[in-house]
């Protein structure tokens, strides 16, 4: 591990301006993915501005919906009485990710700032384009199994590992940041980015900028929402595919449809095409196959992980009809 420094933030503006005068510090959290990523020398941050101390922990209603601050633990927010009852698919997904540990530990805004698990991303024995951008992406030759199959470009095909964020995108979540230019709000759907050319940057967040909380706007759909996570086993495991789906469906009709999936691109992926089929139409099976394909219809498979099209499929019928509490014959 590098030598850092360490500081403990007593307010919220003095860590901004801390970190914003060193172009090489970091905010401090729960520290579950930075300090992995530190000791095995991925990241090398020369100084860490401990922000734990911060009043940034509140769960609250606002007039719109609920506000979570940044430094909810995910088990705080996975059990909390309105997220279960209004926003019951962020429950369920937290309740996916990782152990109760990690989970006691782990901050709502880590949890949006978590790094990919691409085996090479995480071993400097290998070049790789996030880590040292132009060194090469030896996941596109190599084996490719947990690996995108929507939205990569050839400079990387790595998987946002995040449950937490999947749940966020189909809840329409906004992420409140303030960083030394001011405070801003950015849809969760534009928090994230596609690799393209710089995979480099994993998020639209200045370097500077610090997550506050995260607002949940209240809607019929997403008190009838539930998450899917298909993973190689049944705990402490990242999403082969995940789905979070919210519907309101009225006497058979979808009036409102959300649908986002995880562990298949850069950045939790939301259906927007597929909800456009989902919105006015049946809930049925028919109508469950239709959305599934539009959200596949697009995926490019890697050499070791063309099976993720159809587990994306099935688990997109799955989800949906359970949200809807519609039987489909078995569709995964
Ligand atoms: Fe690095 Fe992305 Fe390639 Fe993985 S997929 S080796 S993170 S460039």
């Amino acid at each position: 591990m590098n030598p850092f420094t360490y500081k403990r933030a007593t307010d919220q503006s003095g860590a901004i301006r801390e970190v914003a005068g060193n172009a090489n510090a970091k905010f401090l959290a729960g520290g579950t993915n930075l300090i992995d990523l530190m000791k095995m020398n991925v990241q090398q941050p020369a100084e860490l501005v401990d922000i734990n101390r911060l009043a940034l922990k509140r769960i609250e209603k606002t007039p719109t919906g609920l506000r979570i601050g940044a430094l909810a633990s995910n088990s705080e927010v996975a059990t909390n009485a309105l997220v279960r009852e209004n926003f019951p698919v962020l429950s369920e997904a937290l309740l996916a990710g990782a152990s109760p540990q990690l989970r006691n530990m782990a901050t709502v805004g880590g949890n949006l700032l978590q790094r990919t698990r691409c085996y090479y991303f995480m071993d400097t024995a290998f070049p790789c384009n996030k880590r040292v951008p132009g060194s090469g992406c030896p996941a596109i030759p190599g084996f490719n199994r947990i690996h995108a199959i929507l939205g990569a470009s050839d400079k990387c095909i790595a998987v946002h590992p995040s449950d937490m964020a999947v749940a966020l995108a189909a809840l329409d979540a906004v992420v409140n940041v303030e960083g030394a230019a001011g405070a801003r709000q950015i849809p969760i759907i534009d928090f994230h980015r596609l690799p393209g050319d710089t995979p480099h940057v994993d998020t639209n967040l200045r370097a500077d900028e610090l997550i506050v909380s995260v607002d949940l706007p209240s809607s019929a759909f997403a008190r009838r929402s539930r998450y899917l996570k298909i993973r190689d086993r049944a705990q402490y495991a990242f999403a082969l595919v995940s789905v979070a789906a919210a519907l309101d469906v009225q006497q058979g009709r979808i009036g409102a449809a959300r649908l986002a999936l995880g562990g298949v691109a850069h950045k939790p992926w939301r259906a927007l095409e597929a909800e456009k089929i989902l919105t006015g139409a049946q809930a049925n099976a028919q109508t469950f196959k239709a959305a599934a394909e539009a959200v596949v219809k697009d995926a490019v498979p890697q050499k070791h992980n063309a099976f993720k099209i159809e587990l994306a499929r099935r688990a997109v019928v799955r989800l949906l009809s359970d949200v809807a509490g519609v039987m489909t014959g078995g569709a995964a």
